[in-house]
């Protein structure tokens, strides 16, 4: 955003940073000018003047917009799949401010010859950057690979602005092997991969097992809980105590898998490969809030503190997949959740009631420094909610 309108929210109650390192910030404003995160602390020591716009955040938490890491857009907020319209507006009433394409798959007729599926994927690209439903930031032009590419493929997909590849393994490229030179052509251009983990996902994909996934080395290990089918236990520990990749959990596939993966990461003291998506749309349908209930799954279930759950699905997935935002940080993008103890939860806060199983309820969603959506028509009614008041 090039303009430097001023948004001012200040009456946080607490501020969720999305960082492990330190998840709870002390403060209770927050400052963005342009779009960006200008300053946060405490009103008194910030500048709060000749605000834009001022948001009276009622006491409640302030945490970054989610990341999605795993959905499978087509076009605008429309979905073959399910048949749905405005399943990505939906997703942001329950808190998500971004998304990533594991592939466009569900295009009806989705081309599988090569020019034809480089075509597909940066018209994919050109859509979702100059359409963003709802405001939502979708990272989408994520081509399937298909046998038979070769490296110029990579650069020219990349000279053309394509940042992805769909999950590896949902088109006819299924060996290690060719997996692998295919990400490191991908690689080496600044293309992010990722690989289908488990058994097949509908009629017509495939297993794809440890070995695969160990030997095609993508940057995300890809639900690594399946999508729906998990792979037995001992592959999926196997697959985080051998290599360094995102161990990605998706709400699409197996709970108890997606635990298993969360505490094998924290025996292994690293907990920052854990990142969140919902793997929709899919055969499960779209979750609009699948996020928000996976970060009260893992936190309740998996006994963490939600403010790391949090984490996942913010500044981990930020971090990995190098977009800036997810952190609550001078300079990065000014995308928020206001969000409170849903009304009659369980628990003394907010955060105590996420961590016996309950979901917060969403108040307010901000983009760029712009309020996108008020209290959300999808979670249950915040406590108290965050109201925009006139500039002084
Ligand atoms: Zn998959």
């Amino acid at each position: 955003m090039a303009d430097s309108s001023k948004l001012v929210i200040r009456n946080i109650g607490q501020i969720l940073s999305g960082k492990l390192e330190a998840p709870i910030l002390d403060g209770d404003c927050v400052v963005a000018v342009g779009g960006r995160i200008a300053d946060f602390g405490d009103a008194k020591d910030l500048d709060t003047d000749r605000a834009d716009m001022i948001v009276d955040a009622k006491g409640v938490t302030l945490a970054p917009g989610l990341i999605d890491s795993h959905v499978h857009p087509v076009i605008g907020d429309y979905t073959p799949r399910q048949q749905q319209i405005n399943w990505i507006d939906s997703c942001l009433h329950g808190g998500v401010t971004s998304m990533i394409s594991a592939g466009e798959v569900h295009a009806p007729g989705r081309p599988k010859d090569i020019v034809g599926l480089k075509a597909f994927a940066i018209a994919s690209q050109r859509f979702y950057e100059n359409f963003r439903p709802s405001g939502v930031k979708m990272h989408a032009g994520a081509p399937v690979l298909e046998q038979g590419m070769v490296e110029s493929d990579f650069k020219d997909l990349a000279d053309a602005g394509v940042t992805l590849l769909g999950e590896v393994g949902l088109g006819s490229v299924k060996t290690g092997e060719t997996a692998a030179q295919m990400v490191k052509w991908a690689r080496k251009y600044g293309i992010q991969s990722t690989i289908h983990t488990g058994g097949p996902s509908i009629p017509g994909s495939g297993l794809i097992d440890k070995d695969v996934v160990l030997e095609a080395d993508a940057d995300i290990i890809g639900h690594i809980n399946g999508g729906h089918t998990a792979l037995p236990d001992d592959q999926i520990t196997c697959l985080c105590e051998s290599c360094l990749r995102g161990i990605e959990i998706v709400h699409n596939g197996n709970e108890r898998a997606g635990l298993l993966a969360m505490r094998t990461a924290f025996e292994l003291g690293q907990p920052e490969r854990i990142i969140l998506g919902t793997d929709s749309p899919a055969g499960s349908g779209v979750q609009p809030l699948g996020i928000l209930r996976m970060i009260a799954m893992l936190s309740s279930l998996g006994d963490i503190p939600p403010e790391i759950a949090f984490c996942f699905a913010t500044g981990n997935t930020a971090r990995m997949r190098d977009l800036d935002t997810g952190m609550i940080e001078v300079g990065k993008s000014a995308d928020f959740i206001l969000i409170d103890m849903a009304q009659h939860a369980p628990g003394k806060d907010m955060l105590e009631s996420i961590h016996q199983g309950n979901l917060p309820g969403v108040g307010m969603t901000v983009i760029d420094g712009v309020v996108r959506s008020a209290r959300s028509r999808n979670t249950p009614p915040a406590t108290r909610l965050p109201q925009i008041v006139e500039p002084d």
